[in-house]
């Protein structure tokens, strides 16, 4: 299950409340050499050594990449896109024998780190954040963020007119305009505001533009306030309580709100379940 904006805000403000203040007193890495290969890990391992008795100044997010700013410039960026557990632990006991990164603070508390599909665990100075390609992408603040203030639907619809792409492209992947969204949100969004899959952002009108504006809020803000989706598991091992509108798991389902059977389309390098009746 994907880890986006909703889930990476729930686990950034934990790890701030858990982990501000910890110094890290040493960082273990196993099983990673397929990692490494795809380019999901630092190719130099030697850099973690570096966050060595840093102490974790902050941790904030944008989209769904988690920044860990230590006190002596070095950062660990998480981005569990596709997948993965982010663990606090209190002691060795509750710790997980699998895992890709464990860090073991000074108080002998510990942070494990899994990715179960793709995604990123960097260790990267300050100076170098920019040749991360997650970073790069979500902490533009260029592109929007869904729980941002610079949010608007003035600016959203004049991006909606400006581009005549298809929604998903728009709103999911490297060249959307907001950050923090994959397929599972999308298939959620447009359901809600009644959009077929295939339609382009430039030929919506003002009222589907503003549908579409509030399902993307709704469902974001709803995901936070549910604990995340609910295949997803927060710093404690909480799993959250969101079951999305729409999506996988309606597959061969009635529409809740039509009785329609529920469809499944191939759209822009995934698969979409949608209603054929309300989403038009
Ligand atoms: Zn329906």
């Amino acid at each position: 299950m994907s880890i986006e904006l909703p889930e990476a805000k729930i686990l950034v403000e934990q790890m701030n409340d858990e982990l501000r203040g910890k110094r890290i007193k040493s960082c273990h890495l196993q099983d990673y050499e397929r990692l490494q290969r795809i380019g999901m890990l630092n190719r130099d391992l030697k850099v973690f050594d570096h966050l060595v008795n840093g102490k974790i100044e902050s941790v904030i997010s944008r989209g769904n990449v988690i920044r860990v700013k230590l006190n002596n410039g070095m950062n660990l960026i998480l981005g569990p896109e596709y997948g993965g557990q982010i663990l606090y632990h209190a002691d060795e006991k509750t710790a997980p024998s699998k895992f890709h990164l464990k860090v073991i603070f000074s108080d002998d508390t510990m942070l494990t780190v899994r990715l179960t599909s793709m995604g990123v665990i960097q260790a990267m100075n300050d100076n170098d954040l920019g040749l991360s390609y997650v970073f790069r992408r979500d902490f533009n603040s260029e592109v929007l963020s869904p729980i941002d203030k610079e949010f608007t639907f003035q600016r959203f619809s004049e991006l909606l007119a400006s581009n005549s792409r298809a929604l998903k492209s728009v709103l999911v992947g490297k060249d959307a305009f907001v950050v923090g969204l994959s397929n599972s949100a999308f298939q959620d969004i447009i359901y809600r505001a009644k959009l077929h899959p295939k339609r382009k952002a430039s030929e919506l009108s003002m009222d589907e533009g503003r549908a579409l504006f509030d399902a993307i809020k709704l469902v974001v803000q709803e995901r936070i306030g549910f604990k995340g989706k609910d295949q997803f598991y927060d710093l404690y091992g909480n799993q959250g309580s969101y079951t999305p509108a729409m999506g996988p798991n309606m597959k061969q389902q009635p529409c809740s709100v039509c009785g329609t059977p529920i469809e499944k389309l191939s759209v822009g390098g995934g698969h979409v379940y949608f209603c054929p009746n309300c989403q038009v």
